[in-house]
């Protein structure tokens, strides 16, 4: 079994980011990738100079590019395990039985998105739902936004987002009082006070957003709907945690 001085499990921009680097540096570097970055159901990715407006994919692309030609293998695949290998260094396993050996091993696998059990959420992730106003939040300026509230945070999400529109809502099972709710009241943030309950989507566009209140139920057009989700990582805890990186 051929010994890479570093392996790397995940093939996103960070993973990819340490290959470039480590092959250029000399070191024999191979990144197991499933192909299956956070950023994937976006059509565009902003904000990354000299990138802006790039699919997320092509970047992937031109970065594994730039990865083999200097050497560096990328290998599609799922590392399912990674361990102390006896006399040191790692062996990471595959789903398909494959083993590698590496000097050093570098997880950069990302994180997850856990969205809110919303009925129609999913299906839009990366498209009207989003979650990060510096990414999109230019492509729905002025646009009517509706903030689903999920952490203490999405306070601070919502007071930024009145930079991008002046139509911003928050919904949320607890309305914000004292400071807080004089700081939504002075940027002129409505807040809804109920339950989320699905989203409607009409000729594969998001069109509204409905909801549940004490007496009724509501719905309102809302064309884009950022939120912050819940973030798992994505390498199990109970796996070895080599984080190690080469020297
Ligand atoms: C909807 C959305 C839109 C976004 N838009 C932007 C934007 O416009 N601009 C911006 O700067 N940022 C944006 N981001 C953030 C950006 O996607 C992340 O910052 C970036 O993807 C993080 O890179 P990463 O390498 O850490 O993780 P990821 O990109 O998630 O890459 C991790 C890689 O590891 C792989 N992997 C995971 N587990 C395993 C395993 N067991 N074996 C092998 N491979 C594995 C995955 O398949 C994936 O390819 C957006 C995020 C989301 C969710």
């Amino acid at each position: 079994m051929t010994e890479r001085d570093v392996l790397i499990i995940g093939g996103g921009p960070a993973g990819l980011s340490a290959a470039l680097v480590l092959s250029r540096a000399r070191r024999s570097v191979a990144v197991v990738d499933t192909g299956e970055p956070r950023n994937a159901t976006a059509e565009h990715m902003h904000g990354f100079f000299t990138r802006d407006g790039m699919p997320p994919g092509a970047l992937l692309e031109t970065g594994r590019t730039e990865v083999r030609g200097y050497g560096g293998e990328i290998i599609d695949g799922r590392a399912e395990r990674a361990a102390p290998a006896d006399g040191g260094g790692f062996v990471v396993t595959l789903a398909d039985g494959t083993r590698l050996t590496g000097r050093r091993l570098l997880v950069t696998t990302g994180v997850t998105d856990v969205l809110p059990d919303v009925p129609g959420l999913q299906e839009r992730w990366g498209r009207e739902v989003q979650m990060c106003p510096y990414c999109h939040g230019w492509e729905v300026r002025d646009e009517r936004i509706v903030v689903l509230a999920s952490s203490p945070q999405s306070l601070h999400q919502v007071t930024l987002l009145t930079q991008w529109s002046p139509d911003v809502t928050l919904l949320t099972s607890k309305a914000p009082e004292g400071e807080d709710a004089a700081r939504l009241d002075a940027r002129g943030v409505r807040v809804v006070e109920s339950e989320a309950r699905r989203v409607i989507v009409e000729n594969d566009r998001l069109r509204a957003s409905s909801w549940r209140t004490a007496r009724s139920s509501a719905a309102t057009p809302c064309s884009s709907r950022p939120r912050s989700p819940r973030r798992t990582a994505r390498w199990p805890t109970s796996a070895a945690r080599p984080a190690r990186t080469a020297s």
